[in-house]
């Protein structure tokens, strides 16, 4: 199958979400304005990106000491994206968007993806223009959002210091008011920041003519001295060439300069920085020190920057996903082409006759079926979550605020399972190519290294692990995992009914169960020592319950398809499902008891013993 006919059934017929344009924001699409945004950008991903995969991996970011050099083909491909619109997608049509669904958004996303994630198709410029929309002043809207949303500019999130990553409370960038009148700046309340900003994506390059910083900083108190913990964190606007309230550049340059380029294991295409802010690099009125325009309030930085993460994180997720997707068609080609080995007969094998094609053998299959597992399943998690998303802005106040919940619950896995999993079915494909698989001759190697980052960036493993255990099943009274729970049993009702499910849906009812209890035992004592111990094993568990849950929905859907629908395609994904079930979801009871017992092996580890 290919990646839109998987798109297609998921969007089409599972989601059902042509059901959308009833809604008044939808009003004007159907079906066919769908399929025209996946057909365009199916057809530039084609075109543009995936020729280039490997020349954005071979040929780096380097800095000529001025400027920040990308291959042409870099230029080219985001220069389409920026054409075709997709920048502003969702936005409403007086932004100069489409005022398309996310869910469609997303899939169409997903196509470029999957044709080379480094390139990158303005991930960080969506969700900076979309932070504005939400926090910023109409001028801040009119200026900066507009100008992103329509390529002119590109836009980044600089959260990460050297010595503050995970601990966000410990930013040690600061942000003092520029001058009398600092206030009354028609772009924001004008301050001046000084500090260091490490990994920033998209930090330095000529791609565009500005590039808009989005910049979390401490304002000192009155003695000077910065609040401690993230209270003291607001958020700031920081070109990086100064521009006039009529959105032109004045011609100075602000003082944010390039103190280098990270080399990477891989998603190369993207150049990575450290930037230093306000070293008095490039003086803006005669004075050292980056200019930033406050957005919101003091005070408030983490909170708007969290608007930005979350769809970072759906983004990161189906960026895992798509790289899974990758390395599990290119091992499908591999597999039905390469000849080794013969089979075993009852009488043994028979070198006389022909190889058989590696596809032919067991293992081989069952490397297949796992990738389609992970990444097929990966791909319907995160288009259900668009499609909360969707929910959220368009839905009843009571189907608003459930799917709101059920976000906050879901994001976590949405990151985090394609980013373990995928990485997992980039290993599977090297398996499956055998030594080819280890060297640049074949491109799965690739896929390997540029997805071993998603674990690392947008909150690390450990990092989501603990926001899953710690808050997010905790909050509201537990609500999130209740209204989850629900889902789960209402597909579990529907599965039961339908021939060849019954052992599946009991399956997925246990499987819920232990995890309740689990969440519970976890925190019998009430201590997050004791509890968070073991995040990252009831992350993995829960994430394969869900995807358990996701599966068999999906299943459902397959077995009750029209008739003329592809009889193939539908045994694919009830056979993943299959799969699923007896080879994955067992695996909980490992996890879950560690959990259930605060088992402290780890967590006592005396550091003198290792
Ligand atoms: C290629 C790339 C692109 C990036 N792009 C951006 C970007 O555009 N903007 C931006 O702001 N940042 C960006 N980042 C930074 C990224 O978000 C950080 O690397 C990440 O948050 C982790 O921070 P760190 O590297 O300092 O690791 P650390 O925070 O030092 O973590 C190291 C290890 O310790 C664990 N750990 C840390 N604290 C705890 C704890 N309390 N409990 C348990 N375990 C813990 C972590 O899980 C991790 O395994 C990028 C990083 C990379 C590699």
């Amino acid at each position: 199958m290919t990646l839109r006919s998987t798109a297609d059934f998921l969007l089409y017929e599972w989601l059902a979400i042509e059901g959308l344009s009833q809604r008044e924001r939808f009003a004007d699409h159907s079906r066919e304005t769908f399929d025209a945004v996946l057909d365009t950008c199916e057809r530039i991903a084609r075109e543009r990106y995936a020729p280039f995969n490997r020349t954005v991996d071979v040929e780096e970011p380097r800095f000529d000491g001025e400027r920040v050099i990308l291959p042409q083909a870099t230029h080219a491909a985001q220069k389409a994206y920026a054409e075709s619109g997709m920048l502003s997608a969702a936005q409403d049509y007086e932004m100069g968007g489409m005022q398309l669904p996310y869910t469609i958004e997303a899939a169409a996303n997903a196509f470029f993806a999957c044709a080379s994630v480094s390139i990158g198709s303005g991930m960080l410029t969506t969700g900076n223009a979309n932070l504005l929309m939400v926090h910023g002043t109409p001028l801040q809207k009119e200026v900066f959002s507009k100008n992103e949303f329509a390529g002119r500019w590109s836009g980044t999130m600089c959260l990460s210091e050297p010595q503050a990553g995970s601990s966000l409370s410990d930013v040690a960038t600061r942000a003092v008011p520029d001058g009398a009148g600092f206030d009354a700046d028609p772009l924001g309340p004008r301050y001046r920041l000084t500090g260091n900003k490490m990994w920033i994506s998209a930090g330095e390059h000529e791609l565009t003519e500005n590039i808009i910083h989005l910049v979390l900083a401490k304002i000192p108190d009155a003695d000077g001295k910065l609040v401690p913990g993230t209270r003291g964190i607001s958020l700031f606007i920081v070109p990086k060439k100064m521009v006039s309230p009529a959105g032109e550049l004045t011609g100075e340059r602000n003082d944010v300069a390039l103190a280098g380029l990270n080399h990477k294991l891989g998603w190369r295409g993207t150049v990575n920085t450290l930037l230093n802010f306000g070293e008095g690099k490039y003086l803006v009125g005669g004075q050292a020190g980056a200019v930033g325009y406050l957005v919101g309030r003091p005070g408030e930085g983490l909170r708007c920057m969290f608007h930005m993460m979350n769809e970072a994180r759906i983004g990161v997720g189906i960026a895992a996903t798509m790289l899974g997707m990758a390395g599990y068609y290119a091992s499908l080609d591999y597999a039905r082409n390469r000849p080794q080995g013969r089979t075993m007969g009852s009488a043994g094998k028979d070198p006389s006759q022909p190889q058989v094609r590696i596809i032919e053998h067991a293992d081989i299959k069952r490397m297949l079926l796992a990738q389609k597992a992970y990444s097929e399943g990966a791909l319907a998690l995160a288009l259900y979550c668009a499609r909360l998303v969707d929910e959220q802005h368009t839905g009843s106040t009571l189907a608003a605020d459930e799917a709101r919940l059920l976000l906050e619950v879901l994001t976590p896995i949405a990151k985090s399972w394609p980013s373990e999993w995928c990485l997992e079915a980039n290993s599977l494909a090297i398996q499956i190519h055998g030594g080819y698989g280890y060297t640049r001759d074949f491109p799965v190697e690739q896929y390997w290294r540029d997805n071993r980052l998603n674990m690392i960036h947008e909150g690390t493993h450990g990092i989501q692990a603990m926001d899953l255990l710690g808050r997010k099943v905790l909050m509201e009274n537990g609500r999130g995992l209740q209204l989850l729970g629900e889902r789960m049993s209402a597909t579990q009702r529907r599965a039961a009914a339908l021939p060849g499910f019954a052992e599946h849906a009991k399956a997925l009812g246990q499987a819920l169960q232990d995890v309740g209890r689990a969440t519970r035992q976890a925190w019998a004592t009430g201590n997050p020592t004791d509890a968070l111990a073991n995040a990252v094993p009831y992350m993995q568990a829960f994430g394969h319950t869900v995807l358990a849950w996701i599966w068999l929905d999906v299943a459902c859907a397959a077995a009750t398809r029209d008739a003329g629908a592809s009889a193939t395609d539908s045994a694919g994904k009830i056979a993943a499902t299959r799969y699923f079930y007896h080879y994955e979801l067992p695996k909980i009871g490992a996890w879950l008891a560690v959990v259930a017992s605060r088992d402290r092996t780890c967590a006592d580890m005396a550091e003198d013993s290792f």
